[in-house]
């Protein structure tokens, strides 16, 4: 293994990466940066965020620029605003002891007339987005010519983004003769393809597997229906109580309702997503980074930036389109050496997903029971015994009080203590989680058991509205789906008809059903549910409408507390 001190850095260099703790040089250090300081041509380089990149390409280029010289020597381009941050704060962090480096980024979102003072100072280096480079290069305020390196970072994610057109027009401005210098973690075809138009004969390394995650990330997935997801989100959190991670969601508005709801259940969670002005990204990016909030809600766009090393988990709340983007954001975990879990929470309808996923990832995702109510009140209750284990007691702080309370409650005996001091804690635990449904698929053997002998006592409700005011199955469960109660409602047999519904709800919510849904609207029109026990006259039009259902309207609506079967 190559050390830093092997490496033909600059002493001022050495210094800062003392500084900076660094001791033993990551994969992709060791394999690039003594290669960047011998040699001229391009180079690309696959490896994961959190490898230490910034440093591989940093640390070389830092040590070739000539500080006599204001023109700027190198460019590095990377897909976010965040990124751009980060890598000039490393930067700074590296040059600390080279008294004229200078380095400038520019991005968008910010003033540009700041930056463009900036550049007019005199830099050596500069670190921008590809869309706020490219106008700064037509407006021909940013001066390229004299660049002799140009690096790509997360090249994939810039692509991804829809950064093609401006990286492209960039390339353009720079000199032919530069050195190309490309970092990715993933290699698609786009990537391949602007390598193979503006690098010559590149030189490739990649630290650790190729597009795999790290070996330090446990990965595994739970199943169960869609409507649990956020109740197994919840169990997976309390389960975990020193829990840091990113909850990844498809869209802004799924991000933002998970998020409101994990908040008004008190979790410590807040959401980033395309919708928050950029003072308001900052607000959130920095309580997630100083570790004010446990768990950040994002889409991947917007988690781009967020360079933060100790993570212990990431969380799918679905599995993502693309493997890539898997490996993508499990890398959050797991860095710097730590370990980290990757989970992601599936429905039977995700499970092929998964299997290509697993596929590319080159190592076992293992399903796993998502916990039990027990289980997660286990886990709270001795979270809660270890911090009365470790905690500090001030006992000349509590001296004035102490005996007051001991004599209060001497009438308790050692056990009733324990005991009540538990009850203040985790009474809303205990409650919240005393009747918790097991929230696992049930898997087909699994199913045919429960079928046999875990019945659930659904009530049939009679809905006046149907197909012809536009009611779908879907439009109904959700409507009862908005109800809120302690976990989701298990729905059994609808039926749509023409100008009413029938439905089938677990017994245990009939009164809450004939409270909240009467009070719910569908396109502008009152809902009205009741308890289908009486003979109904039926209306002509809804004859023969019942689609899959041979018996007719013509019946009895005596769907009160039977027995249905849970799967
Ligand atoms: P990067 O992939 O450049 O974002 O780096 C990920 C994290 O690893 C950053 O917090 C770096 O400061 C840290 N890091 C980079 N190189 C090393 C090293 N050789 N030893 C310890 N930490 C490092």
């Amino acid at each position: 293994m190559i050390k830093f001190n092997e490496m033909t850095l600059k002493e001022e260099l050495m210094k800062a990466i003392s500084d900076l703790n660094f001791v033993i040089p990551t994969e992709i250090q060791q394999k690039s940066i003594p290669w960047l300081l011998e040699n001229k041509h391009d180079l690309i380089a696959l490896s994961q965020t959190g490898s230490g990149k910034t440093a591989a390409f940093g640390l070389p280029v830092i040590n070739t620029i000539d500080m006599n010289s204001r023109d700027i020597q190198a460019m590095i381009l990377c897909p976010t605003r965040e990124l751009c941050l980060q890598i000039t704060n490393d930067f700074k962090s590296f040059s600390k002891y080279m008294n004229n480096f200078d380095i400038c980024a520019v991005y968008g979102g910010a003033s540009i007339q700041n930056q463009i003072d900036q550049l007019g100072k005199g830099v050596n280096v500069v670190v921008g987005t590809p869309g706020r480079v490219f106008d700064l290069l037509k407006r021909k305020i940013l001066k390229v010519d004299a660049i002799d390196k140009l690096i790509l970072d997360e090249a994939d994610e810039m692509l991804n983004m829809g950064f093609k057109e401006e990286l492209f027009g960039i390339m353009k401005f720079t000199p032919k003769n530069k050195q190309t210098i490309l970092f990715s973690a993933t290699m698609p075809q786009d990537v391949i393809r602007m390598a193979r138009e503006f690098m010559h004969d590149p030189h490739k390394i990649s630290a650790g597997h190729e597009n795999k995650g790290a070996e330090n990330i446990k990965h595994y997935y739970y199943k169960v229906h869609a409507r649990d997801k956020y109740y197994t989100l919840k169990r997976i959190a309390d389960m975990n109580p020193r829990i840091y991670g990113i909850v990844f969601c498809r869209t802004r508005k799924e991000t933002q309702e998970i998020a409101e709801k994990l908040q008004s259940d008190n979790y410590n969670v807040d959401s980033l997503h395309g919708d928050l002005s950029q003072n308001q990204r900052e607000r959130v990016m920095n309580g997630f980074r100083k570790g004010h909030i446990q768990l950040l809600i994002a889409t991947d766009v917007a988690a781009r930036g967020i360079d933060v090393d100790d993570l212990t988990h990431i969380i799918n709340y679905h599995p993502p389109e693309y493997p890539d983007v898997y490996i993508h954001r499990s890398g959050r975990t797991g860095r710097a050496g730590k370990s980290g879990t990757s989970i992601t929470i599936i429905n039977y309808r995700e499970e092929k997903r998964m299997k290509q996923i697993e596929a590319k990832l080159g190592k076992p995702i293992l399903r796993q029971a998502v916990p039990s109510g027990k289980e997660v009140c286990e886990k709270q209750l001795f979270n809660f015994v270890d911090k009365v284990e470790s905690v500090v007691v001030e006992e000349t702080q509590m001296e004035g009080f102490l005996n007051a309370v001991y004599k209060r409650l001497e009438w308790l005996n050692r056990e009733d203590l324990i005991k009540r001091f538990i009850a203040v804690e985790f009474n809303q635990y205990l409650e919240y989680y005393k009747d918790a449904a097991d929230l696992n698929y049930p898997d087909d053997k699994k199913r045919k058991k429960k079928n046999s002998d875990d019945n659930v006592s659904f009530t049939r409700f009679f809905i006046n509205m149907g197909s012809s005011d536009n009611l779908t199955k879907k439009a109904l469960m959700y409507l009862v789906n908005r109800i809120k109660v302690k976990r989701s409602i298990d729905i059994g047999k609808i039926e749509i008809l023409s100008n009413f519904s029938f439905i089938e709800i677990d017994s245990r919510y009939e009164s809450k059903i004939l409270k909240n849904l009467g009070k719910m609207k569908h396109n502008g029109i009152q809902l009205r549910a009741e308890i289908a026990e009486e003979k109904k006259p039926v209306r002509n039009s809804d004859r023969n409408t019942d689609r899959g259902d041979d018996r007719g309207n013509d019946r009895k609506y005596s769907g009160k507390k039977r027995n249905r079967k849970k799967y």
